[in-house]
């Protein structure tokens, strides 16, 4: 009997695809994201601008204790890792070519998030 060796194709995708680091989240009586300044510093955004849009979007108050993000209120990480995906969409990514690699500029009313891979621009709401 021959057996086939099956040979499989590895996969090499060189898209290196940009993975948001996920977010460590406990719920208790408050919700800790344990993970939040790594999930910012992998974004390349300020962990406040985050937070901010956390509060806002979550609709409530919180605070930062070393590298987490305190939430006053229960939530599951579901709807978290969401709204981190949200931020990502409006403050990250290029709208254009995909990449995380931008740069993110308020001026005035509004932020600009400008591409340095393909130069392209777009902007977001200020917070
Ligand atoms: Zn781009």
């Amino acid at each position: 009997m021959l057996k086939r060796a099956r040979e499989r194709i590895p996969k090499t995708e060189n898209k290196e695809r940009f993975e948001i680091p996920i977010a460590e989240v406990t719920t208790g009586k408050q919700t800790s994201i344990k993970n939040f300044t790594e999930i910012a510093k992998a974004l390349r955004r300020d962990s406040k601008h985050l937070s901010k849009f956390l509060f806002k979007e979550l609709a409530v108050p919180g605070s930062s204790r070393g590298t987490e993000l305190l939430l006053q209120g229960k939530f599951y990480p579901g709807p978290i890792k969401q709204k981190i995906e949200e931020y990502a969409k409006e403050y990250v990514f290029c709208q254009e070519c995909g990449k995380p690699d931008t740069n993110m500029t308020e001026e005035g009313k509004i932020v600009v998030i400008k591409c340095e891979a393909c130069g392209a621009r777009k902007t977001g709401r200020k917070l």
